[in-house]
């Protein structure tokens, strides 16, 4: 809840005097959070970029007050392997020791900067998945939370991130720890909209040239106007953020990849291009990669993993408008599953580390989300869909091995008969 807070004008850096009691209030606030957060001060970030070192990007974390005990700092880790950053603690003039998983900042510092590595795009061979900092010739950068932010260890953290490149700012609210982590694009959009009240900045490479992305728009504004309404009403200032940065990159098709992440306020987008473009069924899997994202991005997902990505795929493909491609795109990906239920495929995945049985929460997670639907609609005469019921599997707890809250299927017993929905579980989970 704190990371939404710059939008009632924390966010906005420019105080002037007429702000007095917008200052008032965010020094209160400050005051509010430093009690709520024992030891840690509200904190700002900037992200220095020079265009003359485009692969180095120079950040510098500012504490409000110095810290008063040695407190570790960590980044968020895709992996295991810590990031070389290199932290200094700036008015102590001292390097950070390592510690753990992260670094010890001494009591006294009040401001760190370290450096973070930026790779040039030069051909479409980018696996957007994989969440690296990215460069482009053209004047823009993408800086990915990952090993890239450093964060005291247990305490919330309470901050805007900006990017400085020449006299222009571009600033973010710091996700939270539970939250999609922060993806910050900074330098010229190609291209700026507004859908469904939210402001869109995009950034577009390695498309083909005769590729015009505004076709896309058609659908993403139906995509969002769909996905937002599923967001509770009371849960929506929290939620659906005001701007989205929007990252669009071409990949080669013959690499047979097309990734996507989503962060706090952006998503990132692979669609496949060929010797003859981008064809119509790869414009369907990125519409469809675009519903997975922003189904994630507005916090519709829940826990545990195998629910979070097999939702955020059966909406990504329910969000898009329905078409013959999109069904024929469906029937192909349930094409030679492993036999392996849902479940198993979690435990495997969350215990085991074997990641190969990740993508089986995309197939075959999808296809019970879309069975069970459609069961849902029909035995009850369309009044009925999953729309209504998922937000009890964001309110309720899972079993410990991931199985679904037993009220949901309490309540999905109430409308599909039970002998059908016993061999759709077992069919699938
Ligand atoms: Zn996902």
């Amino acid at each position: 809840m704190l990371a939404r807070e710059p939008q009632t004008g924390i966010y906005n850096q420019a105080t002037t005097a007429r702000d007095r009691g917008q200052a008032m209030a965010r020094a209160l606030l400050a005051i509010l959070l430093m009690i709520i957060s024992h030891t840690t001060p509200a904190s700002h970030y900037d992200w220095h970029i020079d265009p003359a070192k485009p692969e180095t990007g120079v950040l510098r974390l500012a504490l409000e007050t110095p810290l008063k005990d040695d407190t570790i700092f960590i980044t968020r880790q895709t992996g295991p392997a810590a990031a070389d950053i290199f932290p200094h603690c700036e008015n102590l003039d001292e390097a950070l020791q390592t510690s753990g998983q992260g670094w010890k900042v001494p009591a006294g510092c009040s401001a760190i900067t370290w450096s973070v590595a930026f790779t040039t795009i030069e051909s479409p061979t980018i696996d957007l998945a994989e969440q690296s900092n990215l460069h482009h010739p053209q004047g823009w950068w993408l800086l990915t939370e990952w090993g890239a932010l450093l964060r005291p260890e247990s305490q919330e953290t309470y901050a805007t991130v900006c990017a400085r490149l020449e006299e222009a700012s571009t600033c973010r609210p710091m996700p939270e720890p539970h939250q999609p982590p922060l993806f910050l694009l900074a330098g010229e959009p190609d291209l700026t909209r507004r859908f469904a009240d939210i402001s869109f900045r995009f950034f577009h490479a390695m498309l083909p040239a005769d590729f015009d992305p505004t076709k896309l728009h058609d659908s993403l504004e139906h995509q969002l106007t769909y996905l937002t309404s599923l967001v509770p009403r009371e849960k929506r200032a929290a939620s659906i953020p005001a701007e989205i940065d929007v990252l669009i990159l071409g990949i080669d098709q013959s690499l047979d990849r097309v990734g996507g992440a989503a962060g706090h306020t952006a998503y990132l987008v692979n669609v496949a291009v060929g010797d003859d473009g981008i064809s119509s069924t790869e414009l369907v899997r990125l519409l469809w990669i675009t519903g997975h994202e922003l189904f994630h991005l507005l916090g519709l997902d829940s826990a545990p993993l195998w629910t979070a990505e097999s939702l955020a795929h059966y909406y990504g493909y329910k969000s898009m408008e329905a078409s013959e491609k999109a069904q024929q795109l469906f029937d192909r990906m349930l094409e030679d599953l492993p036999e392996m239920g849902l479940l198993q495929a979690h435990r495997r995945v969350t215990r085991q580390g074997e990641g190969q049985y990740y993508g089986l929460f995309y197939t075959r997670g999808a296809a019970f989300w879309r069975a069970l639907d459609e069961h849902l609609s029909e035995s009850t005469g369309s009044e009925y869909n999953l729309d209504a019921f998922l937000p009890m599997l964001r309110e309720h707890e899972f079993g410990p091995n991931g199985e679904l809250p037993a009220v949901f299927i309490d309540t999905l017993s109430k409308h599909i008969e039970p002998s059908i929905l016993n061999q759709l579980l077992d069919k699938y989970l």
